[in-house]
């Protein structure tokens, strides 16, 4: 599937609609979700146009890959959530409901999370 350039993190990315920004560096940009589920919840994204985490850890070079990963690392720090802890969290495709085809990590924090995923029904 080819990347779609109109998706609402391309358009963050060129500056099209703003973002409540908390890091940027030559790889990565971090800003805080507009629908957030925790205290601290922020998307690192990268800059490069990759659609998902299949796509990136596919296509990306090494270096993007390295800055990425090191920025998500940074991001956490500089919130002070290294102490208490923290989730990161990265959706791929229908099954796991990615709504904006960039890929992206979710950082939360600043909370006890709960169990890593909804309890579902047997
Ligand atoms: P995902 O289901 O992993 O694709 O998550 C997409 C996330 O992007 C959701 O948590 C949304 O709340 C968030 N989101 C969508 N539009 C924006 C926006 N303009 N600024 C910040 N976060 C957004």
């Amino acid at each position: 599937m080819a990347y779609d350039s109109e998706n609402i993190f391309a358009k963050i990315l060129r500056g099209e609609i703003p973002c409540s920004r908390v890091y940027e560096d030559e790889h990565a940009l971090a800003f805080n979700d507009i629908n957030p589920q925790a205290p601290v919840h922020v998307l690192v994204i990268p800059k490069g146009a990759y659609e998902s985490m299949d796509d990136f850890s596919a296509n990306a070079s090494k270096a993007e890959i390295a800055g990425f990963f090191r920025a998500v690392g940074t991001v956490a720090r500089e919130l002070a959530l290294t102490g208490a802890g923290y989730r990161i969290l990265a959706n791929h495709g229908a099954d796991a409901r990615q709504e904006v085809p960039h890929f992206h990590v979710h950082i939360f924090g600043q909370a006890d999370l709960g169990p890593m995923l909804a309890q579902r029904p047997a």
